[in-house]
């Protein structure tokens, strides 16, 4: 499989309402395959969001640079979709279209729009909500719509920036399943961002850690389990102990950097 995603040199820095320097980002470089299923994890404020926001084009770099389907990025591309940790839905649109809203931007026919849309509604759990409005849903259907909506402009990639993580523990099992579903049958190129090492080892073919800020790549990990994974697999608690290792040192580390 091909690069899909190329990211070099790739350094972020903001400047902090009290004008100062914030390295959220340094020394990033990353390749990720067609297909690939690649969770993000790190501690919190050690750059997840801003790498995904950064690879999706909402902003730019400080440094370095990235290229998507063999393009430098400059702005957001069409063959790449978002899912954001809170429910983005529009709430004076019913379901049908919150979802259908990239097709109507890209003046496709309401019949033709409608007929897509039932298709993905269908396929996440949605049928029957057609007419609903986002307040009539759960946490966990309207996380579904969301996704839904990204999914309806067939994009190549997908970013994902915790898109469970305000589900309770249920829900949240029940859609990790879905998505790997959906993947299985319909190969994208997914980038997941969780704090959970569970939840990671539970979906990505590869798992980036990141170190605290700034931001550094500090593991590479290949997931090498088949799908349907099971969470009591011995082979799932190695992975889990030694992510989890990684992971508790970055925290420590930082926590004693902030009491210092
Ligand atoms: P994560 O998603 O891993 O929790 P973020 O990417 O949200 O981390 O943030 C990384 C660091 O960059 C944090 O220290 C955060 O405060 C800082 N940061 C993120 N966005 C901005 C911004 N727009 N302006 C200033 N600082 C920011
Ligand atoms: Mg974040």
């Amino acid at each position: 499989m091909e690069n899909i995603i190329e990211i070099k040199q790739l350094k972020k820095t903001f400047i902090s309402e009290k004008k100062q320097k914030v390295d959220a980002l340094n020394n990033i470089n990353l390749e990720i395959k067609e297909q690939e299923f690649v969770c993000l994890i790190g501690p919190s404020g050690s750059g997840k969001s801003t790498l995904l926001r950064l690879m999706a084009g909402l902003i730019n770099p400080s440094e370095g640079r990235i290229d998507v389907m063999g393009k430098e990025l400059k702005e957001p591309i069409k063959e790449a979709g978002m899912v954001f940790q809170e429910y983005s839905l529009m709430p004076w649109r019913n379901i049908i279209d919150n979802v259908a809203f990239g097709l109507e931007l890209r003046r496709i026919s309401k019949k033709k729009r409608y007929e897509v849309v039932e298709n993905i509604l269908k396929r996440f759990g949605l049928e029957g909500f057609n007419d609903s409005f986002p307040y009539e849903l759960s946490g966990g259907m309207k996380q579904r719509a969301a996704i839904a909506r990204a999914i309806a402009n067939s994009p190549k990639i997908l970013y994902m920036d915790e898109p469970f993580g305000a589900l309770d523990a249920h829900t949240r099992f029940k859609m990790q399943k879905d998505l790997i579903n959906f993947w299985l049958e319909d190969k994208r190129t997914i980038v997941f961002v969780t704090h959970s090492v569970e939840e990671a080892v539970f979906l990505g073919t590869r798992i980036i850690v990141m170190s605290s800020r700034p931001g550094e790549i500090i593991g590479d990990f290949k997931i090498d389990l088949p799908y349907p994974r099971n969470r009591w697999n011995e082979k799932f608690g190695k992975y889990f102990k030694e992510l989890m290792g990684l992971m508790d040192g970055e925290v420590n580390k930082r926590t004693k950097k902030d009491t210092n």
